[in-house]
C-alpha cells in the first residue's frame, strides 16, 4: 500500500472536487437516517465514467479502499463508510455520483433511457414524461434517490406492485470494476441470453461488486386515468380482502399501501391531514386503474367491503398521497433517538399474524420505546420503525423482530438490503453454502476487498 495518491486524484476529477477538509466533507459522511456517521481520507466527485474508472484505478494501485454514494438516502448504513474508517486499516475516500447525472434523449421505439447514475428518479421520471411514458420505480425519496442507488439497492418502492423491483427495470449498465475497468452492457434487446446475467447481479450488490456508471432502464405506459382510495379497516384481512375484490373485478394495482392508526396520528402533527374521518386500527391506500367507468368499479368494491370509511379521488391525489409519503420523514423527526428501522416483509397470508407480533416487540424489552409500521401491503412488505429506543436496546429489538419475521416465514430484507445494519443477521435469510458462494462472486469481483468494506458481509 502506498500513501493517499491526493494529487493524482486533483488531477483526474479537478481541485473542486477532492474534499478532504473535514467540513466539506462532513455532508457525506452522515446517512439519512443520522445513525451512521463514518470516517474517510477524502470525498471524490467524478464526472463521467473514465473520470470514475481512473479514480478507482488510483486507489486499486495504492490499495486504498472506496466506499460507493448516490444520494444517500439508504436506511442501512451502506452510503456511509465505517464509523472507524476502513476495518483493514487502509486509507478510505468515498467516492460519489453526485455530478453524474445526465440523462439520455427517450428512445420511444424500444421505451427504454440511458441514465448515469447520479441522475435522481424524479428526473429520470420528468424525461420519461417527456415522451408520455414513466419510469416505473418510484419511492418517496424521489428528489435525491439515483439511479446507481437504486440499482445498487435492487430498490423495490410504490410501484413495485405493478412494474417488479429495480432488477426488472434494467436493460444494461455500464460499471467501474475493482481494477478499473470498465464493463458494458448495453443493449436494448429484450431478448440476449449470452451467458451470466451481470447487470441482474450488480443489482442488489450494494456497492460490494462495482461502481455503476451508467443504467440503461427500461420506461413503461403511463397508466391514463387512476383512482386512489383510502380506506379505514378493523382488520389487516379486510385490506387485503378489499385488494383481491378490485383485482377481481378486473381493475390493475398500481400501488397498496398499508398504514396504522399510530402512524397516520403521527404524521397528523407534522402537517398532512387526516384521510379519512373514521378512525381505524389500520388504513389501506389503493391506486387503481382500468378500462372503462374506474371509479364505479371502486365504489362497488368499497361498497361490498367490510371498511369503517373510506374515500376516494381521481391520481395523482397527493394530498391523500401525503399521509402516507410523509410517514419517514415524520417518524425521523418525532424519535428522540435514531430510528430502528427494519424492513421486512412476510407471505401475504401471514400478515394480519405479523403485523400483531410485530407491533407488540415494544413491550419486549424494559424500555419503552414506541412501534410505527407501515409499508407495501400487496408485497407482504412492512417497514417496521421503533421510535425512541437507546442505542444499547438495538440489537435486542433487532433480534426480536428478525425472529418474528423468520417464524412468519420472511425476509429481513425485502427492500432495503443490507448494508451495515444488517450483516449480524443475514444467516436468517441465507444458507451456509448461499452464503459462500455470494463470498466467492464478492471474491471474484474484488479480491483485495476495496469496494464498501463492512457492507453485507460486515
Ligand atoms: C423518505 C424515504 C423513502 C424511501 N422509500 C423507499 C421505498 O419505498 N423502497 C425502497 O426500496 N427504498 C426506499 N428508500 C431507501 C432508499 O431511497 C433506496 O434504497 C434508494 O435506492 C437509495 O438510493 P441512493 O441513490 O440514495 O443510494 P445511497 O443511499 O447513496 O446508497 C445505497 C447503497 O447503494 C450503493 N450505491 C449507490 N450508488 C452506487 C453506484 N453508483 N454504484 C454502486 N453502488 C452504489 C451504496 O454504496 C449503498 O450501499 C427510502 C428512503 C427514504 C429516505
Amino acid at each position: 500500500m502506498s500513501a493517499m495518491p491526493l494529487a493524482d486524484l486533483r488531477a483526474v476529477v479537478g481541485d473542486a472536487h477532492v474534499l478532504d477538509d473535514a467540513d466539506a466533507a462532513a455532508g457525506y459522511l452522515t446517512d439519512w437516517t443520522g445513525r451512521w456517521t463514518g470516517r474517510a481520507d477524502a470525498v471524490i466527485r467524478p464526472r463521467t465514467t473514465e473520470e470514475m474508472a481512473a479514480v478507482v484505478s488510483a486507489c486499486a494501485a495504492a490499495g486504498i479502499a472506496i466506499c460507493v454514494q448516490g444520494g444517500n438516502t439508504g436506511l442501512v448504513g451502506g452510503s456511509v463508510p465505517p464509523v472507524g474508517g476502513d476495518p483493514a486499516d487502509r486509507p478510505l475516500v468515498l467516492v460519489t455520483t453526485t455530478r453524474m447525472t445526465d440523462i439520455d434523449g427517450v428512445d420511444t421505439i424500444g421505451r427504454c433511457v440511458g441514465v448515469q447514475a447520479g441522475a435522481t428518479i424524479d428526473a429520470i421520471d420528468r424525461r420519461a414524461a417527456e415522451s408520455g411514458l414513466r419510469f416505473p420505480v418510484d419511492l418517496a425519496s424521489r428528489e435525491s434517490a439515483t439511479a446507481g442507488g437504486l440499482v445498487a439497492t435492487n430498490a423495490g418502492g410504490i410501484r413495485m406492485i405493478r412494474h417488479g423491483n429495480t432488477r426488472s427495470q434494467v436493460l444494461g449498465v455500464e460499471a467501474v470494476l475493482a481494477d478499473g475497468r470498465i464493463l458494458r452492457r448495453w443493449t436494448s434487446l429484450v431478448k440476449d441470453n449470452v451467458g451470466y446475467d451481470l447487470p441482474g447481479l450488480l443489482a442488489g450488490s450494494e456497492g460490494t461488486l462495482a461502481v455503476i456508471t451508467r443504467v440503461l432502464f427500461r420506461l413503461v405506459a403511463t397508466p391514463g386515468d387512476t383512482i386512489v382510495s383510502v380506506a379505514a379497516v378493523h382488520h389487516v384481512a379486510d385490506a387485503i380482502g378489499f385488494l383481491g375484490s378490485l383485482t377481481d373485478r378486473g381493475l390493475n394495482i398500481e400501488a397498496a399501501e398499508i398504514m396504522t392508526e399510530a402512524g397516520i396520528t403521527l404524521v397528523e402533527e407534522y402537517g398532512p391531514r387526516r384521510p379519512v374521518a373514521a378512525r381505524a386500527p389500520f388504513y389501506v391506500l389503493v391506486e387503481t386503474s382500468g378500462t372503462g367507468d374506474v371509479e364505479a368499479v371502486v365504489l362497488e368494491a368499497l361498497e361490498s367491503a367490510p371498511v369503517a370509511d373510506a374515500v376516494l379521488e381521481p391520481g395523482p391525489a397527493r394530498a391523500l398521497w401525503a399521509a402516507r409519503e410523509q410517514h419517514t420523514e415524520s417518524i425521523a423527526r418525532s424519535s428522540a433517538t435514531p430510528v430502528v428501522k427494519l424492513d421486512v416483509s412476510v407471505p401475504i397470508r401471514a400478515l394480519p399474524e405479523a403485523l400483531a407480533e410485530l407491533e407488540a416487540v415494544a413491550g419486549m424489552v424494559d424500555h419503552p420505546c414506541r412501534p410505527i409500521l407501515f409499508g407495501h401491503i400487496g408485497d407482504g412488505n412492512i417497514h417496521v420503525n421503533l421510535l425512541d429506543v437507546p442505542e444499547d436496546r438495538v440489537d435486542e429489538l433487532t433480534a426480536h423482530v428478525f425472529g418474528i419475521v423468520a417464524a412468519n416465514g420472511g425476509s429481513i430484507s425485502a427492500e432495503h438490503g443490507i448494508g451495515r445494519a444488517k450483516t449480524a443477521w443475514t444467516h436468517l435469510g441465507r444458507g451456509e453454502v448461499d452464503r459462500a458462494a455470494m463470498r466467492a462472486v464478492k471474491d471474484a469481483f474484488d479480491p483485495a476487498g476495496l469496494f464498501n468494506p463492512g457492507v453485507l458481509f460486515g
